[in-house]
C-alpha cells in the first residue's frame, strides 16, 4: 500500500518510530513537530492521510483537525488522532473534531499500521492494494494488471491510475480539475485537455472488451464511471 502520510508529532523519539515503519509498509512519510509545520507541508501538496497528535506545543491536535476539516481544500484528507487520553469523553472528543479514527498511546506499531490501512481503505480505496472488479473489468494493483472478462488489457501508467480512481469512485460525475486533483496529484499544473487525452486512450485500452462503455462523458460537466454496462 503506498500513500503520503503527514505524521505531525512533537517527540522525536516517537515520531521516529512512527515514521520508519510506515516506510517499511511502503508509504511516503512527511514530519512535523508542530502544526505551522504541518501547515507548510499541506501547503506544498495535500497528503493521503494525517496522523495527528492530540498534545502539541501550540495549536493542539483537536483543534488542527477542525482547521483541516473547515477548509474546502483539505476536508477530505483522512485524519487518525493519537492520544495518550483514554477517557470515554477525549475519545469523543477526537471523532466530534472530524477524525475518521484515534489510536491510544502507547500503540503498537502494527496497530498504527492496521488502523491506517482500515481508514484509506474506507477513505481512499485507490490506495489500497486490494483487487477491485466492476462489470468483469478487474484492476490487480500489487500485479499491475487489468483484466476485462478474464483478458488481459494494456495500459499506461496513467491510464492504470485514472481506471484505479474510477473503479474506486463509481457512479460519481468528475471535472477534469477535480481528476487532476485526484489522480496527478493537487498542485500539479497540468491542462485540463491532458485529461481527455488519457481519458481517450483509457477509453482504447478497454475497446477489446467492451468496457469503455463504463466511462461515460457527462456533457458540460465530466467523466462518470458507471457500475453496470448500458
Ligand atoms: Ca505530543
Amino acid at each position: 500500500m503506498s500513500g503520503a502520510i503527514l505524521v505531525v508529532e512533537d517527540e522525536a523519539a516517537i515520531q521516529e518510530l512512527i515514521a520508519v515503519n510506515l516506510e517499511h509498509a511502503g508509504h511516503r512519510v512527511l514530519r512535523a513537530a508542530s502544526v505551522p509545520q504541518a501547515e507548510e507541508h499541506v501547503r506544498a501538496a495535500l497528503p493521503d492521510l494525517v496522523l495527528l497528535d492530540w498534545m502539541l506545543p501550540g495549536t493542539s491536535g483537536v483543534a488542527y483537525a477542525r482547521q483541516l476539516r473547515a477548509a474546502e481544500r483539505t476536508r477530505d484528507i483522512p485524519i487518525i488522532m493519537l492520544t495518550a487520553r483514554a477517557a470515554e469523553q477525549e475519545k469523543i472528543l477526537a471523532l466530534e473534531s472530524g477524525a475518521d479514527d484515534y489510536v491510544t498511546k502507547p500503540f503498537s506499531p502494527r496497530e498504527l499500521i492496521a488502523r491506517i490501512k482500515a481508514v484509506l481503505r474506507r477513505r481512499a480505496p485507490q490506495l489500497t492494494d486490494d483487487a477491485v472488479e466492476v462489470a468483469g473489468l478487474r484492476l490487480d494493483p500489487t500485479a499491475h494488471r487489468v483484466t476485462g472478462n478474464g483478458h488481459p488489457l494494456e495500459m499506461g501508467p496513467t491510464e492504470f491510475r485514472l481506471l484505479h480512481w474510477f473503479i474506486t469512485h463509481p457512479e460519481r460525475v468528475y471535472s477534469r480539475s477535480q481528476l487532476l486533483d485526484q489522480v496527478w496529484g493537487d498542485h500539479v499544473f497540468v491542462e485540463e485537455r491532458t485529461v481527455d487525452v488519457h481519458i481517450r486512450r483509457l477509453r482504447q485500452a478497454l475497446e477489446a472488451t467492451g468496457h469503455d462503455k463504463l466511462l461515460v462523458t457527462v456533457r458540460g460537466t465530466g467523466y462518470r464511471f458507471c457500475r453496470e454496462l448500458p
